[in-house]
């Protein structure tokens, strides 16, 4: 059957309209044309959701400098981000917050008229002596005006916007990747985006758990269509579990809560991180406050009728304070636990919230083979930057506000390094079955009349990750797991779509989806149960030591030829960047 397709050729393509994706836009259109593709408006991404800050060691309240944040960034990796990117980011954050702060970013603001910093979990001063103001923030609503403020700023710039948008195939040919095929879900029809070079920007994949702190958009489309395409996700296995949560919704209580004083208690009105984190207690990093909560509730000291959950007590900080520096969580703590936070604690658990690997890149954003003779060996026309990406900065588990810094820092490199490839190559010709696959994709789910549908199987597939590769993991519950995903694979062959039309047809977008989800839960379920050892967001009740003889390295996961899930390693890169190198100028043409 004949398709039609229309073509668009760009110098960059930026697929994600996030924070990332609209920093890395906003700066490669000052250069070359660039097109910014999303699934949804720009500002419904994600990113608009970021509650409590963003970290830059700028000393505005308390003595600061990068190279702590630098350690607290790596050891709260539990030691597997790259220290060269952990140099690049942390050296470079107070420079470039300040350059979003002249780009129209309205922070909160110290008396003195200086950018407000709080501090936050795992950000210490003198290499872990005691917690240090870190963090900057516009109230708690700090991805908000960020992302309001890179898309005005993208917009002026004259980027090209498709929104609205469906990614459905990475296009490569002659060994690099030259563009993007989508489908329009308002108007219907496939469009081809020929590029000199993609960056992928699509965010994460928590949506994959039943209790997140996700958008609904956050299915790992992008980890599912560089998977198809034979590149790597690294790091698949460590999801970060927030350890507040909304009890039961799994809304995001940011961080900030505990920055700003907030306590967790637990059924006796123990504040219990005093046992498990004597130093930092509540502001010790997530995946220790997430795993010593679930060991509270399972040593029978949970609150409720269930004995399922704990408190986090903000009260006795003021409701003016509240009202001031927490409005956004008193309204979420209202909306969806019912609990007036300036009066009641709120009901919390933890909740699948960020995901720490990503699509492997070196620290300039080149997306790297990372499996093979040469796994450090860039990609051509292959750049990603956020959450998708692993530089690899969060290693095991990411600090709190250190994603919304990958964001403005690999954001922007992703930018610059796209255009400059662009400036300095020719476009790479499509290949000639350019998209057939992502057509086919698409075709057999929109003409599909089998007996599955999308709300009992995304039911099955979100409760088996929870309760099976959850907070904690054994092989027993994980191969369960890896059973009952496979069933869900076998079922998208017998799956149907109702909707038979081209336009808006938002169930055939949830059948892609699921696609996606499955293939991306059976990826980290596989690389789960190949590290034997428990490590930052990974924690195996029978493994539960770190175990740096063996798996001190990242873990890399490809399909083979027959779609087979591989897992590969690779050597962490533990030498930071040198003084001659650093710092690298940001524009360099
Ligand atoms: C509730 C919440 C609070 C947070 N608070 C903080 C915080 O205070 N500090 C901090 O540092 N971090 C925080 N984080 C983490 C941080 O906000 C995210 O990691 C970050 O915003 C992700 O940005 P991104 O640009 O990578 O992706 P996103 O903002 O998720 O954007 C992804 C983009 O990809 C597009 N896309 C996806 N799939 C497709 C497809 N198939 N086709 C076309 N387009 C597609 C989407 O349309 C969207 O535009 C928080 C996260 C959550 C969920």
């Amino acid at each position: 059957m004949s398709v039609k397709v229309e073509y668009h050729k760009y110098d960059v393509v930026v697929l994600g309209a996030g924070g990332a994706g609209l920093n890395a836009a906003q700066v490669a259109s000052q250069y070359v044309s660039t097109a910014v593709i999303s699934e949804v408006y720009p500002t419904r991404s994600h990113t608009i959701s970021a509650q409590g800050g963003i970290s830059a060691a700028l000393g505005n309240l308390e003595e600061d400098h990068w190279i702590w944040h630098m350690y607290d960034t790596v050891k709260g990796s539990d030691y597997l981000a790259d220290q060269d990117a952990c140099e690049y980011m942390t050296k470079l954050a107070p420079q470039y917050i300040i350059e979003l702060e002249h780009i129209g970013v309205p922070f909160s603001r110290t008396a003195e008229g200086k950018i407000a910093q709080r501090p936050f979990g795992g950000h210490t001063a003198e290499f872990g002596k005691r917690p240090v103001k870190r963090a900057c923030y516009a109230a708690d609503r700090t991805g908000h005006v960020m992302l309001q403020t890179l898309f005005e700023k993208a917009v002026a710039q004259k980027t090209q916007f498709f929104s609205e948008f469906y990614a459905l195939e990475l296009l490569t040919n002659e060994g690099a990747v030259n563009g993007v095929l989508c489908w329009d879900i308002k108007n219907g029809g496939f469009h081809i985006f020929h590029a000199k070079a993609v960056v992928f920007a699509t965010g994460g994949c928590c949506r994959i758990f039943k209790t997140n702190s996700n958008a609904h958009i956050n299915t790992g489309d992008g980890l599912a269509l560089a998977l198809r395409k034979g590149f790597s996700w690294s790091d698949a296995e460590f999801i970060q579990f927030h350890p507040t949560g909304i009890y039961l919704a799994g809304n995001l209580i940011t961080e900030g809560v505990r920055g700003e004083g907030g306590i967790l208690l637990n059924a006796q009105g123990e504040r219990f991180m005093e046992r498990y984190a004597p130093t930092i207690k509540d502001l010790a990093p997530r995946d220790i406050v997430s795993r010593s909560m679930v060991k509270e509730v399972l040593a029978g000291r949970g609150v409720g009728p269930n004995k399922d959950h704990v408190l986090l007590k903000i009260d006795h900080i003021g409701a003016e304070a509240i009202h001031e520096k927490l409005p956004g969580i008193h309204e979420l703590a209202l909306v969806f636990a019912g609990v007036d936070c300036t009066k009641e604690p709120i009901p919390v658990m933890p909740t699948a919230h960020y995901q720490n690997g990503g699509i492997p890149t070196n620290y300039l954003t080149n997306v790297i083979r990372a499996v093979g003779p040469n796994p450090e060996e860039p990609v051509p026309g292959f750049f990603a930057a956020g959450e998708i990406a692993s530089a690899s900065v969060h290693g095991a588990n990411r600090l709190g506000t250190n994603s919304l810094l990958d964001l403005v820092v690999f954001g922007r490199t992703a930018g610059e390094q796209s255009a400059k490839y662009a400036k300095e190559n020719n476009f790479v010709p499509l290949a000639e079955n350019a998209g057939q696959e992502g057509i086919a994709l698409l075709q057999k789910f929109l003409n599909s009349n089998g007996k599955n549908t999308f709300g009992p199987m995304y039911k099955t597939l979100t409760e088996c990750m929870e309760k099976y590769v959850g907070v904690f993991r054994t092989e027993e519950t994980m191969t369960t797991a890896k059973g009952i995903l496979a069933d869900l694979k076998k079922q998208l062959d017998d799956y149907r779509v109702n909707d038979k039309s081209s336009i808006y047809n938002l169930e055939l977008i949830e059948a892609l989806e699921l696609n996606n989800m499955v293939l991306v839960a059976q990826a980290l379920t596989e690389a789960a149960l190949m590290r034997k050892e428990s490590r930052g967001g990974h924690a195996r009740e029978d493994y539960p030591e770190r175990d740096d003889a063996n798996f001190h390295k990242h873990t890399e996961v490809t399909l083979d030829g027959d779609g087979n899930i591989k897992i590969d390693y690779r050597p962490v890169r533990m030498k930071p960047l040198t003084v001659e190198t650093f710092p690298p100028k940001p524009r360099v043409y």
